[in-house]
């Protein structure tokens, strides 16, 4: 069967990076694993000797089809639906526990797959992705670096990753364009912690990082926030009034967003 591009059909074929993902997902001999765009099974083969139960979800109708022929085992289930949908609470209630979740995944819908499984942090445990290695030089930058964004602010947030090893295209087929590298996040979310609220944090960190070239002041001020508060709320988190969203540590970034918010509310 061709590989599909538009769907972003990469499948892998080194064995010993298929042993590392398995490993990296930790002990699951008591859970059920989540696997994102399965494919042609590589990974999911493996899944299934080290783990008590797999749910794979592939959207390609005629793959999911040849991987029910080519696993047979009871310890597998393939639902056949795209993973943006796919109901995470109701697999987590139903598995009895928080769940991991493994993929390599679909590199055209990687940030929506991302911030589906932020969105659902609360049913899931972690997860070992692979991501084009751009993308997961973002999502693990630390404040100061080049890569440093919204993307891994956002991603940080919801809990700590590491980055595990990168792979070349030959170790594909077909081989993609781009290096992949695998990373791990345990989902252990820092909004509480760090006395924001979830959805108006995110809002903040997208109006801190719309562009990059502007300092924070000014990219709050584009958003719509009054100059003299914004100055106030700088000078008293101890923020330079010239720094950028992309030098501060989340635990500042935080501090921020919760003082411009409290300031709101005793104005109301
Ligand atoms: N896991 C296999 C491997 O490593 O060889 C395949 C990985 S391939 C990079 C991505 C897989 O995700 C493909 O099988 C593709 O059909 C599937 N896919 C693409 N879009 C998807 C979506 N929206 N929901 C679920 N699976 C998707």
């Amino acid at each position: 069967m061709p590989a599909k591009s538009r769907l972003g059909q990469n499948f892998l074929r080194d064995q010993s990076a298929i042993a590392r993902i398995g490993a990296a997902l930790g002990d699951v001999s008591r859970q059920n694993v989540i696997e994102i765009g399965p494919g042609e099974g590589a990974i999911t083969r493996a899944l299934t000797e080290r783990a008590c139960h797999v749910t794979a979800i592939e959207v390609d109708h005629e793959l999911a089809i040849a991987l029910r022929a080519y696993l047979p085992s009871e310890k597998l289930t393939v639902i056949e639906q795209d993973v943006l949908q796919f109901n995470f609470a109701d697999a987590a209630a139903q598995a009895g526990h928080k769940l991991p979740v493994v993929g390599n995944l679909p590199y055209y819908i990687t940030s929506p797959i991302l911030l589906r499984l932020a969105k659902n942090h609360a049913s899931l445990d972690r997860a070992v992705l692979m991501v084009q290695r751009e993308v997961a030089d973002r999502v693990v930058a630390e404040p100061g670096s080049r890569d440093y964004g919204l993307l891994s602010v956002t991603v940080q947030m919801y809990g700590p990753v590491e980055r595990l090893f990168t792979l070349p295209p030959g170790a594909f087929s077909p081989p993609p364009e781009v290096h992949s590298t695998v990373f791990r996040w345990r989902f252990a979310p820092r909004f509480a912690e760090l006395g924001v609220n979830e959805m108006s944090f995110i809002q903040f960190a997208k109006q801190i990082f719309a562009q990059k070239r502007k300092t924070l002041a000014n990219n709050l001020r584009a958003a719509g926030l009054e100059a003299a508060a914004v100055q106030a709320a700088l000078a008293e988190t101890g923020i330079s009034p010239q720094a950028r969203a992309e030098s501060l540590e989340l635990d500042k970034l935080a501090a921020l967003h919760a003082h411009l918010e409290n300031k709101k509310a005793a104005a109301l």
